[in-house]
């Protein structure tokens, strides 16, 4: 409430912010989320909590008029539709050369993910950031990040049979023919739900088109797992619908952190102040630099380093399409959860780390989806605009070439294998490539360069950085797992050196 005096504020409720709520609650610590987005727990109208993917309506989207669908074409037709405005749980954030899409809510990207829980290669870990002990994150926190998060692996047998994955067999069996290796993905999808779902036992969620705009049932979500440990402490507030828009030093110690409280709509209801003593920023690679940075222009946080905003990548992501034979199906059901990928990261001309994504359509397209996971150095800035007050992203499409033609390199070749094409009426008229828009957004706060090796933010003792923009950019496989372990990591050592 305004006024209010907390020792801990959490902005955020994503990975970062769930670790940080967890840990500091069970050390004893009264712990305040603040999310923006809203409580996830309350059913519409047609009895479900989510929209699916089939018909999104006012839910799907956070405060848009119409659908942003990353998939956005179906034969060079806008697949969009018009939706009411409204707090909606996928955001599709516009910078000048790429749509960046985030998840709002309670749980942040853990409510619209594809739940795919994978460890980085030990050694690429080991590249992109230096300064951390590689042997602790593979021995400690990595596992103890899986076990939190409530990681499981299919039972492959039941893969090779399932229906709902005949989609990911096709491309596996393709990939293996045009000599490349696939590899089965952990999930946080419960797969035994999931199996109940084929049987046609259980509501269906994964099999039902649900992905992207929230699942209903079967996904282990934040808010089911990490936040709900939290909260089981008795120590946990959180507070949804409200926007942090300041932080600043307070006297004579903590911070003072200003947030407007927001209805579905957007509006604003009520703007509040509350002290804090230590602030832990997990707002999203996007949320947090966009709020340093404009901090630091403004001069509430004046002496923040200039590496606050550098360092941003896309994770090298691109998105690609194939047209099947008419004879080889993909199936009228599939699975919005991927469970497998094809890895060509080592391959040192255009390392690729490809997920077959699912095209859950209800219906048989002859369509072969990836999300290309691609070893791209280009990275971005955010600079802070005086004239409009608002906080923009270098990133220019044309900085997404080499992840093009490290994709196009593997695609083409399993093309010209299985004598297939691409789609070109899926991301625009003739457009091959998903090259304007990433899901998986890294950096702006770089560990050991704009915070300290923990998160610290120099200058400012109780300022912790905790989220997806301590990494520079790329983690070569879809990200959450190293996010997560890596928050466990310095939460750890914050609580056993600053707090006590
Ligand atoms: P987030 O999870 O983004 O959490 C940040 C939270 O802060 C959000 O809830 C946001 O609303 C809130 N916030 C932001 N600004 C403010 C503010 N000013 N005030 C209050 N609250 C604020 N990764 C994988 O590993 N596997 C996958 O299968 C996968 N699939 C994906 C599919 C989709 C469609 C998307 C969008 C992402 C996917 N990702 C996947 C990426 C993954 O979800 C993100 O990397 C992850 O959520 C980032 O965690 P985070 O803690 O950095 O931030």
């Amino acid at each position: 409430d305004d006024g209010d005096h907390v020792p801990a504020l959490v902005i955020g409720s994503g990975y970062g912010g769930a670790v940080a709520a967890l840990r500091l609650t069970q050390a004893g610590i009264a712990t305040a989320v603040v999310e923006m987005g809203m409580a996830w727990t309350t059913a519409g109208a047609d009895g479900k909590v989510f929209c699916d993917m089939l018909d999104p309506d006012h839910r799907s989207y956070w405060l848009r008029t119409r659908t942003d669908q990353p998939v956005g074409y179906f034969l060079g037709i806008d697949a969009n539709k018009s939706i009411s405005r409204y707090t909606g749980v996928l955001d599709s954030e516009k910078f000048a050369g790429i749509r960046v899409y985030q998840g709002r809510g309670v749980g942040g990207g853990s409510l619209v993910n594809g739940g795919m829980a994978v460890v980085p290669q030990r050694d690429y870990f080991a590249q992109i950031l230096p300064s951390v002990d590689v042997t602790s994150m593979y021995d400690t926190y990595f596992p103890r990040a899986n076990a939190a998060l409530g990681v499981n692996a299919i039972d492959t047998a039941w893969f090779e049979t399932a229906a709902c994955y005949r989609y990911a067999r096709v491309s596996r069996d393709q990939a293996k023919a045009s000599g490349y290796r696939t590899t089965f993905l952990n999930n946080v999808y419960d797969f035994g739900y999931m199996r109940q779902e084929q049987a046609g036992t259980v509501t269906r969620s994964a099999l039902a088109s649900e992905v992207i705009y929230g699942n209903n049932f079967g996904k282990r979500s934040l808010d089911k797992t990490y936040l709900a440990a939290a909260a089981a402490t008795g120590r946990l507030t959180i507070s949804a619908q409200h926007v942090v828009t300041a932080v600043a030093p307070a006297s004579p110690a903590g911070y003072t952190v200003t947030m407007n409280q927001i209805d579905t709509a957007g509006r604003t209801v009520a703007v509040k102040t509350v002290r804090a003593d230590r602030v832990f920023f997990a707002a999203g690679s996007v949320g947090t630099s966009k709020l340093l940075v404009a901090m630091r222009a403004q001069g509430q946080l004046p002496n923040l380093p200039a590496a606050v905003g550098q360092g941003w990548g896309n994770n090298g992501n691109v998105m690609v399409a194939r047209a099947q034979h008419l004879w080889n199906t993909t199936g009228a059901l599939e699975s919005g959860m991927p469970a497998m990928g094809i890895d060509n990261w080592s391959d040192p001309a255009g390392p690729v780390f490809a997920e077959i994504a699912p095209f859950p359509a209800g219906t048989e397209l002859w369509i072969s989806l990836y999300l290309a996971i691609t070893k791209n150095p280009n990275r971005a800035q955010f600079a802070y605009d005086v004239t409009t007050g608002s906080v923009g992203l270098s990133w220019q499409t044309a900085q997404n070439q080499p992840a093009v033609t490290a994709a196009k390199r593997l695609f083409d070749t399993i093309n010209r294998a299985q004598a297939t094409v691409y789609r070109s009426d899926l991301f625009g008229v003739n457009k091959v490539w998903g090259d304007d828009f990433t899901y998986h957004p890294l950096g702006g706060c770089v560990l050991d360069q704009a915070t300290d090796n923990y998160g610290r933010l120099p200058g400012y003792p109780g300022l912790y950085v905790v989220d997806g923009s301590l990494i520079p950019g790329s983690t070569g496989v879809n990200p959450f797992v190293t996010i997560t372990a890596l928050a466990e990591r310095n939460l750890e050592k914050i609580l056993t050196t600053d707090v006590s």
